[in-house]
This record gives C-alpha cells, sequence and structure tokens, in this order.
C-alpha cells in the first residue's frame, strides 16, 4: 500500500468537495444506530405484506421480501481502511451504519431522474412511472430477476455462519454482501471469494434505497464498493437492492457505476425462520413447487440468507436434496462478466485509481 500513496492522488476536482466530506464525516461521529436500520424483521414484514399490490399474472412469482439480519453493531471493522481510500476521502476508518457521501467526479448529480418520488418502505406512490420493484414488481430492461436453471442466491453477509455454507456448499452460487459486513468477516469474504463464487453488493447498510436522498443512495453504493475492493481486490457488477427497493432514480444511479440489479422470482421468507411465522417444511414444499411450475423447466432466481443457522440448514437441504448442483450464479444466468474489473494485489495502484473511477468500461447484460 506505501506505493499507492505515493503515486495515487484523487483528481484535483475531487478536491473543492473536502468541505463537504470533512462536514459528513464531522455528522458522522456523531451518529448512532438507526432504529431504522436494525428494525425487527416482523415489522418489516408485516408493513409490506399489508401494501404491496401484485395482480398481474406475470408477476404472479413474486412476492414482497424482507430480509433478517442486517448487522452486528457490537462488531467492528477488522478490515484494514487502506491508504488510497484514507487520501481519497481524508477518513482513518471504515463508516459505522450511516456512511459519509463522498461525492464522486463521474456522477453528475443534475442526471438524476427527479419526476420519481422518494417513498418510505411499503408507502407505494400512485404513480407507476419510476417502475418500482418493491411496490409493483416492475423490472426494467437491465434487471435480473430469473435464471435458466433455478439457482438460489445469499444476502446480507458474510457472516460467521457464511462459512457452514462454503464447507458444506457443492456448487457455485451467488452472495450478496453488505459493505458493512464486508470489513467486519474479511477474512469470511474472502474465503467466499476463493470458493469459487460470485460475489455482489447488497449496499453498504442495508437501507431502504427509494426513501433516500440522491447523496445518501450513492454512499451506500460507493461504500459498498470500496469494501469490496479493499477486501478482495475486484470491484462488482452485480447488485441486489435491500427489501427489493428499486426504482428508475436508484437504476440510473447504479449505472453510473456500471452496477446491474439482480432481483429475484422465488423467495423462501427464510428469514421468518427466526420469529417462527415459517417453517423449514412449508420452504421445502414451496421450492418442490417451483421445480414443478412452468411446466417443469426448473428456471428461476431463489432469495435466500446467510445469516443464521436456521438459513444456513435450509439452504443445504434445498441444495442437496431438493434442486440439487445443477446451478448458475447470477452472472452465468446472463452469460455475463463476474466483475467490473478484479486485480492482483501487485497491481494495487491501479486497483485504487479505478475505485473511484467504476464506471470505466463496464459491461451491461440483457
Ligand atoms: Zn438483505
Amino acid at each position: 500500500m506505501n506505493k499507492t500513496k505515493n503515486k495515487y492522488h484523487p483528481p484535483s476536482r475531487i478536491m473543492g468537495s473536502l468541505a463537504i466530506i470533512l462536514l459528513n464525516s464531522l455528522l458522522l461521529f456523531h451518529s448512532v444506530y438507526s432504529s431504522h436500520a436494525i428494525s425487527q424483521p416482523s415489522d418489516h414484514g408485516k408493513q409490506n405484506r399489508e401494501i404491496v399490490v401484485i395482480s398481474k399474472d406475470s408477476t404472479k412469482h413474486f412476492k414482497d421480501s424482507m430480509s433478517p439480519v442486517g448487522y452486528d453493531g457490537s462488531i467492528s471493522a477488522t478490515q484494514p481502511f487502506p491508504e488510497w481510500l484514507a487520501d481519497f476521502t481524508y477518513l482513518k476508518e471504515w463508516p459505522g451504519i450511516d456512511p459519509p457521501y463522498v461525492p464522486l467526479s463521474f456522477i453528475d448529480m443534475n442526471q438524476i431522474p427527479n419526476s420519481v418520488p422518494i417513498h418510505e418502505m411499503g408507502a407505494c406512490p400512485g404513480d407507476r412511472t419510476g417502475c418500482s420493484f418493491d411496490c409493483h414488481k416492475c423490472v426494467a430492461q437491465d434487471d435480473i430477476y430469473t435464471c435458466p436453471k433455478l439457482s438460489q442466491s445469499f444476502d446480507d453477509g458474510p457472516s460467521p455462519v457464511t462459512t457452514r455454507l462454503l464447507d458444506n456448499l457443492q456448487h457455485p452460487t451467488t452472495f450478496f454482501t453488505l459493505g458493512i459486513n464486508v470489513v467486519k468477516y474479511p477474512e469470511i469474504y474472502k474465503q467466499i471469494q476463493a470458493k469459487g463464487h460470485l460475489i455482489g453488493s447488497h449496499t453498504w447498510g442495508h437501507k431502504f434505497l427509494p426513501s433516500l436522498t440522491n447523496e445518501q443512495i450513492i454512499a451506500e453504493i460507493e461504500w459498498s464498493i470500496w469494501a469490496m475492493n479493499a477486501t478482495g481486490n475486484h470491484i462488482p457488477k452485480w447488485f441486489r437492492p435491500p427489501y427489493g427497493g428499486i426504482d428508475n432514480r436508484v437504476r440510473h444511479i447504479l449505472r453510473l457505476f456500471g452496477l446491474q440489479a439482480v432481483l429475484w422470482d422465488y423467495d423462501t421468507y427464510d428469514w421468518q425462520l427466526l420469529n417462527n411465522q415459517r417453517t423449514e417444511q412449508q420452504i421445502f414444499d414451496e421450492a418442490r413447487s417451483w421445480l414443478a411450475s412452468s411446466g417443469g423447466q426448473k428456471r428461476g432466481m431463489i432469495l435466500e440468507h446467510d445469516a443464521h443457522d436456521r438459513t444456513i440448514d435450509v439452504a443445504l437441504e434445498l441444495s442437496n436434496n431438493i434442486i440439487g448442483h445443477d446451478q448458475l450464479t447470477a452472472a452465468q444466468c446472463v452469460n455475463g462478466v463476474e466483475y467490473i474489473k478484479t486485480f492482483g494485489v501487485d497491481n494495487e495502484e491501479y486497483a485504487a485509481a479505478a475505485a473511484v473511477n467504476v464506471n470505466e468500461n463496464f459491461i451491461y447484460v440483457s
């Protein structure tokens, strides 16, 4: 990292934003973990189920989904804060649950659509032109929401239980990680990587993006990318929005980073195991029905969580005894690239430069 410090300098235009960054960082130190981010899943689920409308035949497989776990606020980051990021952000450590917005030279805030109404989770606007997935199950052309083979995917990690999944899973799969967990469990992240699985971003801190300002959305995305870059030496291509919260404003920002959304058409609701709203048997029965649906084509993208022992047990039963090992990663589902860029450990300077210019040379798959 030392060579990076001497050779890499942030773009001069970024320097003008120093005051904003310093202000944000000061605010950061005074921030507290918000109840919004750590609300109990039962609250989220109840709120969403009451309001989401599913009406069209084409959306019959979609269901609303809440996820169980965010992060453990009592665990500190162990991934070192890289010097290139310190040079760029003027911070010294990874942020907490509310990451500061760091302006990026390739983002023109004036181009971000202002016609999409900001909405809280479950408080859906009547206007559907924003193409909300969480409200109306609307998908854009470049959203991935299914797969030619019925395939599992896992959100909210890495977590301590992820290792048991890694030890027993016999096929490549996709993990959508939270930046705040990546820097808490960097060794588990590297195990995911070493096993050949695909890793995508699930934001920094699991907020419901359509309720946030543009700056807050950018912060959630950029910090997740930096966490993955610092830990895995790569820049993600694939992104899963927490709670399925995505609309055309969020998509516009994602595209600036070269990211594409990976949604789902089958939901295990595995987090409901944790508050006894659901049983393992229910999940297994539904998975068998998914295999039989659509004339037995065995296609689809399944949402799960590597977050708790019981969700890991379900994942392994699904993989080993119900769905089988003939599965695809999200990238394989669309014959897409795995990452926008990957770097060797001897090329950290380039990685650092790319980390703040991540929209270079990205490829869209649709
Ligand atoms: Zn999640």
